[in-house]
């Protein structure tokens, strides 16, 4: 029963949200439940409310940052820190974090990249309410622009691809941003380091050494047309390496194989030719439905995930719950629910979860999976490749390669950096000179090696820099030493060594497809634990993986098989076909204030997802997801319009429910809280209707 003492009657409303979470916590003493307050702990600053209503709009940010519960005399609305003097006899504090430690939702989905955002933004669409739980402290995953020089460089995805196949961003980026965003990201000339810088050659027939020159390049240029056919390679147990070298004659030793191990299996693939299934990427590549053409955004101030957020993620991130810095470290399908459990120890159930985490952290086996993963789906993430490398976009004072007087379309060096491009040529009205080198593979692993015995960190990434500068110093003959001279500043993006990446991206190694439709990329689509594991990125796309529309569309796909298995979402209005007579909100045949009350109190403050149902929905309920119990509140309609004004009201009609299941009659119960338009205001109507709210109809 509610004690209306003075000060709790000054913050009654932050005394009733207060009171679910009271049974949980430990007190060093004990306390009256009606002392309580809300202190956000770590809050430095103090908030003027004046009214209580001014609090109204504050609600949900408090009851989802709240840290901890304090007791004590509430000398004002001040609610945070200077609202309870800690320094009265009445103070207590709570021992434990009372944030809630577990929370409930109808679908949960891990890692917040692409696949994740899209699959979330797809389940928010059929009306689903969606946890995202994030390792890291930001969103985008491999999607990552940041500045250097006058512009935005991409240190992951960069190229868009056009609007063939199933490519959602192709037109959403054009109708945003008009089609002029889109320019063409290689200009001029491609250069191929041969020989050490002796004999560089440019495709340029006035070069100092033109390719076309060299024979060993002819013979290259043949390899495009050949490696993605599957009858030229009928050997499933064959590395391309091997079918190079056997229809080539080019093995590790011959002077052109830094082309097809660098230039192409390092540009394409991000791996080494010895690691790619010479009859698996042909069968992917066979079947590959985007376009072979991209484009990359000209406005120097728009990276890829700027407009990303734009046209998406900020939508998505307002309409879903986020934990960033949260990796998930066991997902346990032995109970009803799925329960998700993250790092900090806090648990998240839901009838779902979507798994979007890489390739390589699948591999890594960083998520222990309660009971063990089918062995199907083990064989399949280990059977799908994904190696160390890394992006390094360099600022140099002058482009000091343009030795043939072109702009460098895409440069292949024997050395470290790998292959090159130049970002700046391409983002319209740029002035910097910003080179950008691509060592993936083995050329990733040893400046990764390079990095670690440097101390890592800044040290590490100066190391890294300094041994691209090297190779890049003696690769024009015309240039000797001029990458070294004219360098400014650089960003070290080691996909590799990102603890929550753990490589590039996925590519088809030997045995990852064994037919075009049998591979493991399908086998890693099959949910498992009854359905209610579903795993989604780039690495289970079959016919374009490795790119943001092939994660996209996983997530889509995921969050439409989702739905398909459970007919329609849990969220209202039409998901759960209700007739609601009673309050009796999560369903366990109880009429409680603590639990039945305050979700119709939250739901009237507008709470929904996490902050509505967090620590009131009973232990035995039916109803426990936010979406069904949203359902079930709207389904009771005007019935909770308890003073009938013609509006429901937390402050009216919510507390009247409340100080009736606390047991308040007469004067108690309406004192305050009746509307002046109530056309029910007299105690004993009012008890009346709330008598019929809380009788079970007979069965
Ligand atoms: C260098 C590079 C260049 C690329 N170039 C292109 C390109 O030009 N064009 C193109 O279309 N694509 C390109 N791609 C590929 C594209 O970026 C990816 O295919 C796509 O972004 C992958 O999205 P995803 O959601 O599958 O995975 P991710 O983006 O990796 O998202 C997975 C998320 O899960 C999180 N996570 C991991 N472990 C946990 C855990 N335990 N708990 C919680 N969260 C976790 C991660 O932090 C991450 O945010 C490139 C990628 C790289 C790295």
């Amino acid at each position: 029963m509610v004690d209306p003492r003075p000060y709790c009657r000054l913050a009654k409303i932050l005394c009733i949200l207060a009171f679910p979470a009271i049974s949980s916590i430990t007190f060093s003493s004990a306390i009256e439940k009606t002392d309580i307050a809300f202190v956000s702990r770590g809050y430095s600053g103090t908030v003027l409310y004046p009214t209580i209503n001014s609090f109204q709009p504050e609600t949900a940010s408090v009851l989802a940052g709240l840290s901890k519960i304090s007791v004590g005399k509430v000398s004002s609305f001040e609610i945070f820190d200077g609202g309870i003097d800690s320094n009265d006899s009445d103070y207590k504090d709570s021992d434990e974090d009372i944030n809630p430690a577990s929370t409930t939702h109808d679908v949960v989905v891990v890692g917040a990249g692409s696949a994740g955002l899209y699959a979330a933004k797809t389940l928010n669409e059929y009306g689903y309410e969606v946890m995202i739980i994030e390792a890291t402290n930001r969103i985008g995953g491999r999607v990552k622009s940041e500045s250097l020089g006058d512009m935005r460089v991409e240190l992951g995805a960069e190229e868009h691809y056009r609007a063939t196949g199933d490519n959602p961003v192709w037109n959403a980026v054009r109708d945003a941003y008009g089609e002029s965003i889109y320019v063409s990201p290689y200009l001029g000339r491609t250069a191929l380091s041969m020989d050490g810088s002796s004999n560089t050659c440019w495709r340029k027939s006035s070069a100092l050494h033109p390719c076309g020159d060299d024979s060993d390049v002819a013979i290259f240029d043949d390899f495009g047309n050949w490696y993605w056919e599957p009858n030229q390679h009928l050997d499933p147990g064959s590395s391309l390496a091997e079918d190079v070298a056997d229809k080539y004659g080019v093995d590790a030793s011959h002077r052109a194989y830094h082309l097809y191990d660098v230039g192409f299996a390092g540009g394409s693939y991000a791996t080494n030719l010895d690691q790619l299934g010479a009859r698996s990427l042909a069968l992917q590549s066979n079947q590959w439905d985007l376009s072979n053409s991209t484009q990359t955004l000209g406005d120097k101030d728009l990276g890829y995930s700027d407009v990303l957020e734009t046209l998406w993620w900020d939508d998505v991130v307002t309409n879903s719950d986020l934990l960033l810095s949260s990796p998930v470290v066991s997902i346990d399908t032995s109970g009803d629910d799925v329960v998700i459990t993250d790092s900090s120890g806090a648990t998240h159930a839901a009838r779902q979860v979507i798994v979007t985490v890489s390739i390589g952290v699948l591999q890594s086996e960083m998520i222990n999976f309660i009971p063990d993963l089918p062995e199907a789906t083990v064989a399949a993430y280990k059977g799908i490749g994904m190696d160390m490398g890394m992006k390094v976009p360099m600022r140099f004072s002058s482009a000091w390669w343009e030795t043939e007087g072109e702009a460098l379309a895409w440069l292949v060096t024997e050395g470290l950096a790998g292959a090159c491009w130049v970002p700046s040529d391409y983002k319209v009205d740029s002035s910097s000179h910003i080179l950008m080198c691509y060592p993936m593979g083995d050329n990733g692993t040893a400046l990764n090696d390079i990095a670690v015995a440097a101390g890592g960190a800044a040290a590490g990434d100066a190391a890294i820099i300094d041994a691209i500068l090297a190779d890049l110093d003696g690769t024009f003959p015309q240039a000797l030493g001029l990458a070294s001279a004219n360098y400014v500043e650089g960003i070290v993006q080691n996909w590799g060594a990102e603890p929550y990446t753990l490589g590039v991206y996925s590519y088809p190694k030997i045995g990852t497809y064994a037919t075009a439709s049998d591979s493991r990329r399908r086998d890693l689509q099959d949910p498992v634990a009854n359905e209610r594991v579903f795993f989604a990125g780039e690495g289970t796309h079959i016919t374009h993986p490795s790119t943001v529309p092939g994660a996209l569309n996983e997530g889509g796909r995921a969050a439409r098989a989702v739905h398909a298995i459970n007919g329609q979402p849990n969220n209202p209005p039409n998901s759960v076909p209700v007739s609601v007579k009673t309050i009796d909100i999560d369903g366990n045949g109880k009429f409680d204030a603590l639990t039945d009350g305050l979700l119709i109190l939250r739901s009237m403050f507008g709470l929904s997802g996490t902050p509505l149902i967090s620590g009131v929905v009973a232990d035995d309920a039916v109803y426990k997801y936010s979406g069904q119990i949203q359902s079930r509140i709207a389904a009771l309609g005007d019935r909770i319009d308890i003073d009938n004004d013609g509006r429901t009201d937390a402050l009216t009609d919510a507390l009247l429910i409340l100080r009736y299941l606390f047991g308040l009659r007469g004067d108690l119960l309406i004192a305050g809280v009746v509307s002046d338009n109530a056309q029910r205001s007299e105690a004993s109507d009012i008890e009346a209707h709330l008598l019929e709210l809380i009788t079970p109809e007979p069965s």
